[in-house]
């Protein structure tokens, strides 16, 4: 990791520790059913990765893909689906796996879509949520971290499509992006 442009906010250890009792905490409440995991590319998809495998419940997966920022760090308000789910999610119990909530408004998008399609039940996990940034009545299910606004990296998370790959979730520091 760069650590010129980066600062670790939560390390891997805490990471792995965090997602396991999410992972616990899930399986528990929905005990005797199946689950079909949703996750929202591409940010979702290390969480996801790590969460699924706390999972104590038969577990399905699919992926949606949606676009709401271009390569800025604010956003546009404007969503539009670049990919669709694979399977019909009619009396499923759907669980959207997402990175982070920010403004909220891809997921309220994604829920109006999703709950159209009448699922049996539909819940949200995320790993981080920005509450102050809201712009909805988005309200997840399953909450990682809440965290100050601030913009963060790593852990599956981008900025230009960088950092990704890092272990942690990191806060970008801002002259990264401010030139
Ligand atoms: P919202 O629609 O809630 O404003 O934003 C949702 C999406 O914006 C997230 O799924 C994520 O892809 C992106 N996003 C929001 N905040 C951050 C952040 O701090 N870092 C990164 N890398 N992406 C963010
Ligand atoms: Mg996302
Ligand atoms: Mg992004």
């Amino acid at each position: 990791m760069d650590l010129v442009k980066v600062e670790v906010l939560f390390d891997r250890e805490t990471l792995k520790k965090k997602v396991a009792e999410m992972g616990k905490q899930i399986s528990q409440d929905y005990k005797g059913r199946d689950l079909l995991v949703v996750g929202i590319l591409k940010g979702a998809f290390v969480f996801m990765a790590d969460l699924i495998r706390e999972m104590e419940v038969p577990v399905e997966l699919d992926f949606m893909d949606v676009s709401s920022y271009g390569i800025s760090t604010s956003s546009s308000g404007e969503v539009r689906i670049v990919k669709d789910l694979e399977y019909s999610i009619k009396d499923r119990d759907v669980l959207i796996v997402e990175d982070i909530v920010d403004t909220g408004l891809t997921l309220k998008y994604i829920c109006e879509i999703l709950r159209n399609r009448n699922p049996r039940s539909l819940k949200i996990a995320c790993l981080l949520d920005k509450p102050s940034r809201r712009k909805t009545d988005i309200h997840p299910d399953y909450v990682g971290y809440t965290i100050p606004d601030k913009f963060v990296v790593g852990y599956g998370l981008d900025y230009a499509e960088q950092y990704r790959h890092y272990p942690a979730v990191c806060v970008l520091k801002p002259a990264v992006y401010e030139n």
